[in-house]
């Protein structure tokens, strides 16, 4: 027997419940092929649930790259502060943490019950365990076939999320459908990754991280991208936020060059200079002590440059100073690859931009 309802949403993500709660135009059902919705969104910044940033709606334009200017219409006709009313005012309380806006209680498990909760107000059906697998365009609307049962609806909302963490339920099926009805695909490729880096030196601090660094990209020597961020290093390459925001512009063989101390080269070539001259009994360690970085860190990078920490600033020589300021300044770490889908916390490419309409949408 076909079951009919005005509206489909196939995938109960975040994207989906939300869509399911707002669209308020007859019976709505949403198809999850998991036992239960969102497991990616109680996955979220560390189970935390980065809801959104604080600060002006302008200011996020520039941090989608080039499709930026795409979003602009969907982020000013629901901006941040937008969402953040929402959840208060159906009693989710947030916290600011350094811009980045939280549930109060830190749970991404309360964000989720709330948009379930608010299924329930809104009678919205979900049907777990049943995963979509064909759709067809009919007259007037759509026809639906899952592993359990067919259906009929006037509208329909594609909500099955990218390829990333494909363990969550998200494994491209998006992608299948849009091209099914029509929808040119650019190629999917994993985004907000961490980085494998070739020769890696660093296995024995992972878990070590810097505050905002200066990162920059560059491809046959020639600089694509600089961004500053916190960077964390991992067993065999590093992640954070600085390197998962460059990510989607990194190919491997391409170079990251690191400000591991924060200052400027000429800077810090000036000081080793003026040390030496000033007192010939300064050592490496005395002369470092007012850089900010880790002595763990600075550990290892003394044993790449064969220097030891008690050796005097004023005994090294012109080019192993040029190698000091090389390496703290501008510490080159050579991408083997990004991470994969499975590592990856989002998707670029999909649904060409050209085909699609970002404004709001009228039901
Ligand atoms: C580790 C990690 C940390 C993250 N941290 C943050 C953060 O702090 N803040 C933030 O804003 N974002 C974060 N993200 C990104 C965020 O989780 C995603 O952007 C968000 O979950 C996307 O929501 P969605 O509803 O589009 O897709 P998804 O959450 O992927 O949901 C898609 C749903 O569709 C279902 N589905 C797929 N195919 C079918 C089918 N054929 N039939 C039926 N159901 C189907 C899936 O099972 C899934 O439940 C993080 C991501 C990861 C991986």
């Amino acid at each position: 027997m076909i079951k009919e309802f005005d509206i489909i949403i196939i995938g109960g993500g975040p994207a989906g419940l939300f869509t399911a709660v707002n669209i308020n135009d007859g019976r709505t059902l949403i198809l999850e092929k998991n036992d239960s919705a969102g497991r990616k969104l109680l996955m979220s910044g560390s189970g935390k649930c980065n809801i959104t940033q604080s600060g002006s709606i302008s200011d996020f334009f520039s941090h989608y790259g080039e499709g930026g200017r795409f979003l602009m219409p969907a982020l000013k006709e629901f901006t941040n502060t937008d969402l953040i009313e929402y959840l208060d005012s159906r009693g989710l309380k947030t916290i600011n943490k350094k811009g980045k806006i939280f549930p109060a209680s830190e749970d991404a498990n309360d964000v989720l019950d709330l948009l379930l909760n608010e299924c329930i107000l809104k009678k919205v059906t979900i049907n777990y365990n049943e995963q979509v697998k064909k759709l067809e365009v009919v007259d007037n609307g759509f026809s639906i076939i899952t592993d359990k049962n067919s259906y009929r609806c006037t509208k329909l909302v594609i909500a099955t999320g990218g390829k990333s963490y494909p363990s969550t339920g998200s494994t491209g099926d998006s992608f299948y459908f849009a091209k099914y009805l029509g929808h040119t695909i650019e190629k999917p490729r994993p985004a907000l990754t961490p980085v494998y880096i070739k020769n890696y030196k660093f296995s024995d601090i992972s878990g070590l991280s810097l505050e905002s660094r200066k990162i920059t990209l560059y491809r046959n020597e020639k600089k694509i991208k600089t961004n500053i961020g916190a960077l964390g290093f991992t067993h065999w390459g590093l992640s954070g936020p600085g390197i998962l925001d460059l990510s989607r512009y990194i190919e491997p063989n391409d170079t990251l060059k690191i400000n591991l101390i924060n200052q400027n080269p000429e800077y810090f070539r000036s000081a080793i200079n003026e040390t030496a001259l000033k007192d010939k009994k300064i050592t490496i360690k005395k002369f470092l002590k007012s850089f900010a970085i880790p002595d763990s860190l600075l550990k290892l990078i003394l044993a790449e440059l064969k220097l030891e920490t008690t050796t005097y600033i004023a005994d090294i020589s012109k080019a192993f100073r040029n190698r000091m300021v090389e390496l703290f300044c501008e510490y080159p770490f050579e991408i083997f690859r990004t991470g994969d889908f499975n590592i990856a916390m989002a998707t670029k490419g999909g649904v060409s931009l050209k085909e699609v309409r970002c404004s709001p949408i009228i039901f």
